[in-house]
Formats: structure tokens, C-alpha cells, sequence
């Protein structure tokens, strides 16, 4: 007696056993029949899943690549430096507006938002 029978030593005792009727034979077989097919099923599943994770490894790359190509090394970094922002008030000597000017840019050439007036 072995511990584990294969599907095909199964269907060859069920065909061999002379105490079971036909319709149980047929039952049995019937359910031999399905086993083996999912047994087929999950073995595609399993190759196919294989190859799926094979590709998403190389797609991985290749948006590292691609990340490392157009923004380089330090795109981790630049989220980590808090700026701080200073606002200028400047009244517009057209319109009287005061506008608030990040400190930064008043050395550009800036135009009133309300009248388009060049500011400085
Ligand atoms: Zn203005």
C-alpha cells in the first residue's frame, strides 16, 4: 500500500474494483477527470504568474531608470527642505493695489495682478 496514490494509480483501482457499481465508477472518474484539470489550471496559473512578476521586476527598473534619468538622485531630497516664504507688500502706483510679493522674486520684473502695471 502506498501512502499517496497518483491520479492514474486511482483511476486504474477504480476501474480494477469489482465491488463498486458503474454509476459510482462513473462518479469517480468524473471527479478524477475535474481534479486533473484544475490540477492543470493551477499549474498555468503558477507559470503564468511567474512570468507577470518576472515583468513587473524588469518594469520596475525601468522606471527607476527612467526616474533617475529625468529627475537624478536628489528628487528624494528636495521634499524634505522646508522653505520658508517671506511676503513684501508693494502698493501698485497705479491702481493702489497691495499686492504681496514672495520675497524671492522681487528681483524679476513683476506686473500689478489687478492692472497689469509693471510694478519694479
Ligand atoms: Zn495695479
Amino acid at each position: 500500500m502506498k501512502d499517496c496514490y497518483s491520479l492514474e494509480d486511482i483511476k486504474n483501482k477504480i476501474s480494477d474494483n469489482d465491488s463498486m457499481d458503474q454509476d459510482t465508477k462513473t462518479i469517480l472518474n468524473s471527479l478524477l477527470i475535474h481534479i486533473n484539470d484544475m490540477s492543470n489550471e493551477i499549474t498555468d496559473l503558477q507559470k503564468r504568474l511567474s512570468e507577470t512578476l518576472e515583468y513587473a521586476e524588469l518594469l520596475e527598473q525601468d522606471m527607476d531608470n527612467i526616474k533617475e534619468e529625468m529627475f537624478g538622485e536628489e528628487i528624494f531630497d528636495t521634499f524634505d527642505e522646508e522653505e520658508e516664504f517671506t511676503y513684501v507688500e508693494v502698493k501698485c502706483n497705479n491702481c493702489g493695489e497691495n499686492i504681496y510679493v514672495e520675497n524671492d522674486l522681487m528681483k524679476e520684473h513683476l506686473f500689478c495682478p489687478n492692472c497689469e502695471n509693471k510694478l519694479f
